[in-house]
């Protein structure tokens, strides 16, 4: 009889449990290419941690890597990915000071382990074991997310929220010029107008008013950066010859500052690759800063950046460039619209990937729109 009550007890607690736990929906990549809008369960939060409502979330050129499983053993599915993305704080845990329910909040997604050299001199980007929200472990493509709060920037209430889904992209901008070292008056060269080469653009034009050049094969991409910033000269590498054209522009001198953001190459007839393409754009003594995460070795002449005593820095996510990014938006020297190409409901996100790949001169950054 005692043993019946147990049990019955027992069952009832279950019951309990299960009918306290809460749901929500989430796009989870079920098996590679294939997104399911479907629910879950909800996260619970930790005592350092707030549950966010997300509002909007980007789809980043990692996230296609995912998509096509090629992150693949590093990201495991069934995953939610996500890591580009703002929303509306919904609960807070005991040990939260900062932040409160109703605050609107981006959230950078890079996890250090603060143990490692890099992190030891608190250059986190180069963590040895550094992982990000959504892609190792489950990320903010969901009505719900949780996060420590020590993850989070504030988002001032006068700017869009859909913006402030877009401050991730926008501080890989800026922390690439702050690895180039970009000045007033520096002239500047950016190979690729993706969704890297663009955001670089913005952060670049909030440093110098001076020539800025941009590179890249798909016209819609140049006419789309021109048509924001119409003081830029774009080179389709397709049609000329960058290196040439850059020598021209510059008077035969070089830019200051090469980007690479291009991540992969293409063979264009009389055209060396990207990086290489950096080093020949740039005066002696000028600086190539490399984003793009190509997976070929590409050839360099090492003579021709030794000749220039030239300098190649790398630069990899964004290392507290958040709240920089964050003040540009709300003085407003940023053009975030320009990023945007389209904003799709959550359950759509399938088709949102195979537009990307499909059309990828029709495409730039993809928004979700999830409340
Ligand atoms: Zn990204
Ligand atoms: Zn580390």
């Amino acid at each position: 009889m005692i043993k019946t009550i147990h049990t019955f007890k027992k069952t009832f607690k279950i019951l309990i449990i299960f009918y306290a736990m809460k749901t929500m929906n989430a796009a989870v990549l079920e098996e590679y290419r294939r997104f399911k809008w479907k629910q879950v369960s909800q996260p619970e939060i930790a005592d350092n941690e707030v549950l966010i409502k997300v509002a909007y979330a980007g789809i980043c050129g990692s996230d296609q890597h995912i998509f096509k499983g090629e992150f693949h053993p590093r990201t495991k599915i069934p995953f939610i990915p996500g890591h580009e993305f703002a929303g509306v704080i919904s609960a807070t845990g005991p040990k939260v000071l900062k932040f409160h329910a109703g605050d609107h909040v981006a959230v950078d997604p890079i996890i250090w382990c603060g143990e490692c050299p890099a992190c030891l001199r608190h250059h986190y980007p180069a963590c040895s074991s550094l992982k990000l929200l959504g892609v190792d472990v489950n990320g903010g493509f969901a009505e719900y997310i949780n996060v420590p709060e020590h993850m989070l920037y504030s988002v001032d209430k006068s700017i869009p929220i859909y913006h402030a889904a877009l401050v991730e992209i926008l501080s890989i901008g800026f922390h690439a010029c702050s690895r180039a070292n970009v000045k007033k008056d520096d002239t500047v060269v950016i190979w690729g107008a993706g969704k890297v080469g663009q955001s670089i653009l913005q952060a670049v034009r909030t440093k110098t008013a001076n020539t800025v050049i941009m590179i890249d094969l798909l016209d819609k991409r140049l006419n789309l950066a021109k048509s924001h910033y119409s003081d830029i000269i774009t080179i389709n590498a397709g049609k000329e010859n960058p290196v040439e054209r850059v020598k021209e522009i510059s008077g035969g001198k070089g830019v200051d500052i090469a980007f690479e953001a291009v991540g992969h190459h293409t063979d264009v007839k009389g055209v060396v690759n990207p990086v290489r393409g950096c080093i020949q754009s740039i005066r002696g003594a000028g600086t190539v800063c490399v984003l793009g995460l190509g997976d070929e070795p590409l050839p360099l002449l090492m003579k021709e950046l030794i000749w220039k005593e030239a300098k190649i820095v790398a630069s990899r996510v964004s290392h507290g460039e958040f709240a920089e990014t964050i003040e540009n938006l709300r003085k407003g020297t940023l053009k975030p619209d320009a990023l945007v190409t389209d904003i799709l409901n959550p359950e759509m996100i399938q088709n949102g990937f195979e537009m990307l790949e499909n059309e990828p001169e029709n495409h730039l950054k993809i928004l979700l729109k999830f409340a």
